[in-house]
């Protein structure tokens, strides 16, 4: 089988092999690699008679494609792409679109973008989310390259996107390393979206004293609304399963304790970078470092002072505030924290996109993210509204219909932030997204203290209300 293959996928890990079957579902015949052979045997077996093309060897993978080749790598980010690169090099040609379709940092495809055009090789970076299913049955997909190699690779990829009736979840994101940080972006969206479910649940099960299937209950109403999403429907489905192993449920068996792979922590690095407060994502950033330290925090607890979350019950019932009311004060913390969420990093993608000249299309990238990937959600559909309507918002939370939304929210998401603090339970990216959400909102802020501070150490120089100049005061003869 030669030069017949429209499409080759190196990697046949949980993603490449989920979306080299989802590739042959949609008719496209492929050519399938793997550095170790086992998986390769596998797939073969699991595609039965659709045309794949099982490679023992990279020679054998790159004789099977159609010229200009189009490769789709899936393997580990790092070393595991520089190894793949490094194998699949010498058999490629002038013209050949090799596409990195893992998480990799944007820098990194730049610089092997620029590495691989000296040989007229067409490096291309592309995220994929939505997972193990995404990809098997249509994921969102923010390919970034050169314009011409994502017109070759649009007609298998948008049939095996994610159909939404706006369209297939995938479009051009920009050149150079723009694929890879718009799903960067999504990541530290999605970071923030799972910390502020996370609080939302902390919040009703030890204050509102709900039980898992009340729990179940309750978001399964929420996605029923405003807050539809994919991982409000999967947290209302995760309160349901049973412990396998044992009595009650599987969630109250498992670890507090977070990990993560390292996405969140760049957006936060890039946000630092360009000067962009994320201060949600930073949080839920945080939030997962801080539970990672599950044998700090059981000595930490029996040390320092405060209320006694144990107790938080007892904070609503000395209030007056019955169950009824917690839980819609708690989705309409929800709600608006998540708002500030998408807000903070939609922002950050309009920074980087005049930062890196990439003309990203905040409407468009809004749309590929209605379906398919992790941060799916009924809202995304106002946020594409918004940036059409209006293409230089400076805020999301600024579009007329959201300013209404947040309106309404104002009682039960400061109720919520103020119960919690005074039960003792943190609520790292409710409480930012609030006082992000304060911030922005807010005419006079007390920065004028920090600035006197700054020229009083420094000599830092600062500028007055009432007249244009940088200012010096000696603040303390001697000091
Ligand atoms: P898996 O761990 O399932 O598969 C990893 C693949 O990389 C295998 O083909 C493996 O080959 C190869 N590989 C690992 N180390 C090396 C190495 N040192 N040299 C060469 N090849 C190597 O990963 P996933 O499929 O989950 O992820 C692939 C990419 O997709 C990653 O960048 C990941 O971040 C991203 N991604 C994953 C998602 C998910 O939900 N899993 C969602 C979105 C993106 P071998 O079999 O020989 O070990």
């Amino acid at each position: 089988m030669t030069k017949e293959m429209d499409i080759g996928v190196a990697g046949l890990g949980v993603m490449g092999r989920n979306l080299a079957l989802n590739i042959a579902d949609k008719g496209f015949s492929l050519a399938v690699y793997n550095r170790h052979p086992d998986p390769v045997k596998e797939f073969a077996a699991a595609a039965g008679d659709k045309p794949v093309a099982a490679c023992k060897t990279v020679e054998e993978f790159t004789r099977a494609l159609k010229r200009p080749r189009r490769i789709l790598m899936l393997v580990k980010a790092g070393v595991g792409v520089e190894n793949t690169i490094a194998a699949l090099k010498p058999h490629l040609e002038k013209g050949d679109i090799l596409v990195d379709a893992g998480n990799e940092h944007f820098s990194v495809t730049e610089r092997r973008e620029r590495e691989l055009s000296e040989a007229g090789i067409r490096y291309f970076g592309m995220g994929v989310s939505g997972g193990e299913s995404g990809a098997r049955h249509g994921p969102s997909m923010m390919p970034g390259g050169e314009r011409a190699a994502y017109e070759e690779l649009a007609p298998i990829l948008t049939k095996i996107a994610a159909q939404h009736p706006d369209g297939p979840c995938v479009a051009y994101m920009g050149p150079g390393g723009a694929g890879h940080y718009v799903k960067m972006i999504h990541n530290g969206i999605e970071y923030g979206d799972m910390q502020l479910i996370a609080e939302a649940y902390d919040v009703l099960k030890n204050i509102g004293g709900l039980s898992n299937e009340e729990l179940a209950e309750t978001f399964s109403t929420w996605n029923q609304g405003e807050l539809e999403s994919y991982l409000v429907q999967i947290t209302a489905h995760i309160f349901t399963v049973k412990d396998p192993e044992g009595q009650g449920q599987l969630l109250d068996a498992i670890l507090d304790a977070s990990s993560m792979k390292g996405t969140g922590t760049w957006t936060v690095q890039d946000a630092a970078t360009l000067t962009a407060a994320i201060p949600t994502v930073a949080s839920a950033v945080d939030a997962r470092v801080l539970s990672s330290d599950k044998q700090g925090r059981v000595r930490i607890s029996k040390v320092l002072p405060g209320p006694d979350p144990a107790k938080a019950a007892a904070v609503a019932q000395a209030r007056g505030i019955d169950r009824k009311a917690l839980v819609a004060a708690v989705r309409d913390a929800l709600y608006a924290s998540k708002l500030c969420s998408y807000a903070q990093g939609m922002n950050l993608l309009r920074l980087a996109s005049i930062e890196r000249k990439w003309d990203l299309d905040l409407p468009e990238i809004a749309r590929i993210w209605q379906d398919g990937c992790i941060i799916r959600a009924r809202l995304l559909s106002r946020i594409k509204a918004a940036f059409a309507s209006d293409p230089q918002l400076p805020n999301l939370l600024l579009d007329p219909s959201l300013v209404e939304d947040l309106r309404g929210r104002q009682e039960g998401w400061r109720k919520v932030v103020s119960l919690a603090a005074e039960a003792g339970l943190p609520t790292l990216a409710t409480s930012a997204s609030l006082s992000y959400y304060d911030t922005i909102r807010r005419e006079r802020l007390p920065a004028n203290l920090i600035q006197a501070q700054r020229d009083f150490f420094g000599a830092h120089t600062y500028k007055r209300l009432d007249r244009d100049g940088d200012l010096h005061t000696e603040w303390s003869a001697g000091s």
